[in-house]
C-alpha cells in the first residue's frame, strides 16, 4: 500500500467515525480474527463499530474476545443493511468481490461509505478507495497485523487484538505450515504472543473442542475417500443424509478435505458436500505446489480462491458433480504429473 494512501488512512481515522467492518459468508477463522482484531484496534480509536457477518459459523469461533459484538445479516438483515448504509467507513475483510458475502452484496453495493479492502485472495474487484491486497499474505489476520504497523500503531495491539490475529494466522496456515508461511508470519506471530496471544490456549479452542459426532463424520468422510492414482487427486463426499447421521454441526467439515492431500502422491484433493437447502454441492479443493486450484475453481465451480485452496459449488447432483470432477482431470493431467 502505497504512503500517501497511509497517510490518508491515518487522517481519515484520526477523528471518530461509523465504522462497519465485514467478511466473507461462512466465516472462518481468519475472516472472524481479521474482522474482531480490526474492531478491537479501532474501537481503541474512539470509533463506532460494527461487525457484520453475512451469516453464522462455527461454536469453535465464538470464544474470541469481542465475539457478543458480532452481528448476523442473515439474522438481522434489516439492523445490518442500515448500519452499512448509514456508515462512514466500511472495511471488507478476507474476500475479494462483494458477491462474496452472499445476501449482503446489494447493500454493500449501494452503500456510499468508503470501502477499505484488506485481502489475500486473488484478482480483487476495484470497489475499495483504499485496496490493500497481497496474495502472497498468509492470512488477512497477517495482513491486519502489518496495516496497524504501518499506522504506527504497534504498541496499540493488546492481547484481545494479539488473540483474534492469532486466530487467523493459525487457522490460515495450517498451523503454520502451508508454504504461505513465512520467516515474517513467524516474526508477527511471536510479536502476537508477547502481546497477549495464549498460543496454546488458541490452539485448543480451536481444535481440540470436537464433539464425538463430528469425530465419527470424519470417520465417514475417511471412508468416502476414494484415490485416483493416474491423476494423483483424492477426492471425499458427504451427502446430506451423512451429515444427518452424524448431526452435522457447521463447521464439522471444516479440514477434513486435507486428509486427502496427506496422501504420499496425490496432488489435489477435492471434497463434495451435499447441502439441500442451498441446492448445492459445496466444493472445497487443496493442492500441493504450482497447482492452481483457484483457475480450476473459476473454470468448473464457479469458485475462486488460492493456488492451493480455493472453494466452488454445483448445481448437479452429489453423483453428477463427482462424474463431473472426474471427466475434467485428463485435461489436468499434464499439470498434475509435473508436481
Ligand atoms: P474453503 O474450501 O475452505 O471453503 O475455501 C478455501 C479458500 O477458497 C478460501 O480462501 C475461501 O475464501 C475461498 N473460497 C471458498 N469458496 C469460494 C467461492 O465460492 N468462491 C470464491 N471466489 N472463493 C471461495
Ligand atoms: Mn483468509
Amino acid at each position: 500500500m502505497k504512503k500517501q494512501h497511509i497517510s490518508s488512512i491515518k487522517q481519515l481515522l484520526s477523528t471518530p467515525k461509523k465504522i462497519v467492518i465485514v467478511a466473507h459468508k461462512n466465516p472462518d477463522g481468519d475472516a472472524i480474527g481479521s474482522s474482531l482484531g480490526l474492531y478491537h484496534y479501532l474501537v481503541k480509536g474512539n470509533h463506532n463499530v460494527n461487525v457484520i457477518m453475512p451469516n453464522d459459523y462455527p461454536s469453535f469461533l465464538k470464544w474470541i474476545p469481542g465475539n457478543d459484538a458480532v452481528l448476523i445479516h442473515d439474522a438481522q438483515t434489516a439492523t445490518c443493511d442500515s448500519l452499512i448504509n448509514e456508515s462512514d467507513i466500511i472495511f471488507t475483510l478476507d474476500f475479494n468481490a462483494f458477491h462474496r458475502t452472499g445476501n449482503m452484496e446489494s447493500a454493500l453495493t449501494e452503500s456510499n461509505a468508503l470501502k477499505i479492502m484488506i485481502d489475500h485472495h486473488q484478482a480483487p474487484d476495484n470497489y475499495a478507495a483504499y485496496t490493500f491486497s497481497d496474495v502472497s499474505m498468509s492470512s488477512t489476520c497477517e495482513m491486519v497485523y502489518h496495516f496497524i504497523n504501518m499506522l504506527d500503531d504497534l504498541d496499540k495491539i493488546n492481547s484481545a487484538i494479539a488473540t483474534s490475529l492469532y486466530v487467523g494466522i493459525m487457522t490460515d496456515t495450517g498451523s503454520f505450515r502451508f508454504s504461505s508461511t513465512t520467516s515474517t508470519t513467524h516474526r508477527v506471530v511471536a510479536d502476537l504472543i508477547e502481546k497477549g496471544a495464549n498460543n496454546s490456549e488458541i490452539h485448543n479452542h480451536v481444535f481440540d473442542t470436537n464433539s464425538y459426532e463430528r469425530l465419527q463424520l470424519l470417520g465417514c468422510a475417511l471412508t468416502n475417500l476414494k484415490v485416483l492414482p493416474e491423476h494423483r487427486t483424492a477426492y471425499i463426499t458427504l451427502s446430506q443424509q451423512e451429515l444427518h447421521n452424524f448431526n452435522y454441526k457447521k463447521g464439522d467439515t471444516e479440514g477434513v478435505v486435507n486428509y486427502g492431500l496427506s496422501l504420499d502422491g496425490v496432488v489435489l484433493a477435492a471434497i463434495f458436500i451435499e447441502d439441500r437447502q442451498e441446492g448445492i454441492i459445496k466444493i472445497s479443493l487443496r493442492s500441493k505446489g504450482n497447482f492452481s486450484v483457484n483457475e480450476m475453481s473459476r473454470a468448473h465451480f464457479e469458485g475462486g480462491g488460492h493456488t492451493n485452496a480455493a472453494g466452488g459449488k454445483s448445481y448437479l447432483s452429489l453423483e453428477k458433480t463427482i462424474e463431473k470432477f472426474i471427466s475434467i482431470l485428463p485435461s489436468y493431467n499434464k499439470a498434475l504429473n509435473d508436481e
